[in-house]
């Protein structure tokens, strides 16, 4: 195990050979730390994923510093320069064009070789999406899975939307405004129209919004209309004593049957259904 002690909230930041990984806003410029500010002047470089939004910052609060692009494209190529630097003893901010680096943004490369080459890793929390999203939505805050994009290829996606389809935890997803209603629509597919689901649009912008309180609702809300903005999607979990997804239910009265023909029991079959999908007994022995 590499344990490893910093001695980074001892010392005045930022420090030499540290590489800070910097959240910065998503909407709302003000939503910038004090301790992100301080970082972002006074290191030596800022790795940021478009120069042009961070020198919106800059500008925003009044400063200037030596930007390197870093971003999707580019990055593999950067490490290694980025690395050097480090161990130089400059001192590097990473930052996004909004919120995490690394949440669904460049980062994670950068943070594993650093962290491999021995180098001092430092994040400046702040906004982020999907907390902010999560935690406005009223559902179920403390277990969540967090799947960002959903993948484009079919067979993936149909698999990821039958995981969220029959888990028990609140599911955050990101998506692009444009292809918000298809999403919806699958998701109503996939856990019936009446499972709880909250859409933020421009978190801590002017035009913040929050649509609930089911998909149905929501695909409802939204017909008809062009769907603007960033998009962040809070997906309820299955309560699994009472509310198996239609989907689900579907599925399960299906094996139900089979193991029903192929000779168990009724008692039997639900037995075994029940311990297998961690269900009471009698759920299952209710569906037939
Ligand atoms: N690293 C970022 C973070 O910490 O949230 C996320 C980057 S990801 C490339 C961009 C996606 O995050 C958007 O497409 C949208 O789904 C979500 N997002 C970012 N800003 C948002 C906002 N102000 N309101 C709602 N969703 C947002």
């Amino acid at each position: 195990m590499n344990i490893k002690s910093t001695s980074s909230h001892k010392n005045q930041e930022p420090e030499s050979g540290f590489l800070y990984i910097v959240a910065t806003p998503i909407g709302n410029l003000n939503d910038l730390s004090y301790r992100a500010l301080n970082i972002l002047k006074n290191v030596t470089l800022i790795a940021c994923e478009d120069t042009r939004q961070t020198k919106k910052l800059m500008s925003k609060f009044d400063f200037t510093n030596n930007l390197t692009s870093f971003n999707k494209y580019n990055s593999f190529n950067k490490i290694p320069k980025i690395i050097k630097d480090l161990k130089d003893m400059k001192s590097i901010a990473l930052v996004s064009d909004a919120g995490m680096p690394s949440i669904c943004d460049p980062g994670e490369e950068l943070i594993k070789v650093s962290r491999l080459n021995s180098i001092n890793v430092i994040c400046i929390p702040g906004p982020c999406a999907a907390l902010t999203a999560l935690v406005s939505s009223g559902l179920p805050s403390s277990k969540f899975i967090f799947e960002g994009f959903l993948p484009k290829k079919k067979s993936e996606r149909e698999k990821l939307l039958l995981e969220i389809s029959k888990n028990d935890k609140t599911t955050i997803l990101y998506e692009s405004p444009h292809r918000l209603k298809k999403l919806l629509n699958e998701l109503k597919d996939y856990c019936g129209g009446e499972r709880a689901i909250e859409v933020s649009r421009e978190l801590t912008k002017k035009f913040e919004e929050h649509v609930g309180n089911n998909i149905q609702e929501v695909i409802t809300y939204f017909e008809g209309k062009e769907v603007l903005g960033e998009i962040t999607i809070v997906i309820n979990g299955i309560n699994k004593t009472n509310q198996k997804s239609k989907f689900a239910k579907l599925e399960l009265k299906k094996e139900l049957n089979e193991l029903i023909t192929a000779g168990l029991s009724l008692s039997e079959a639900s037995k075994y259904l029940a311990k297998k999908n961690n269900l009471t007994k009698s759920v299952i022995y209710n569906m037939y």
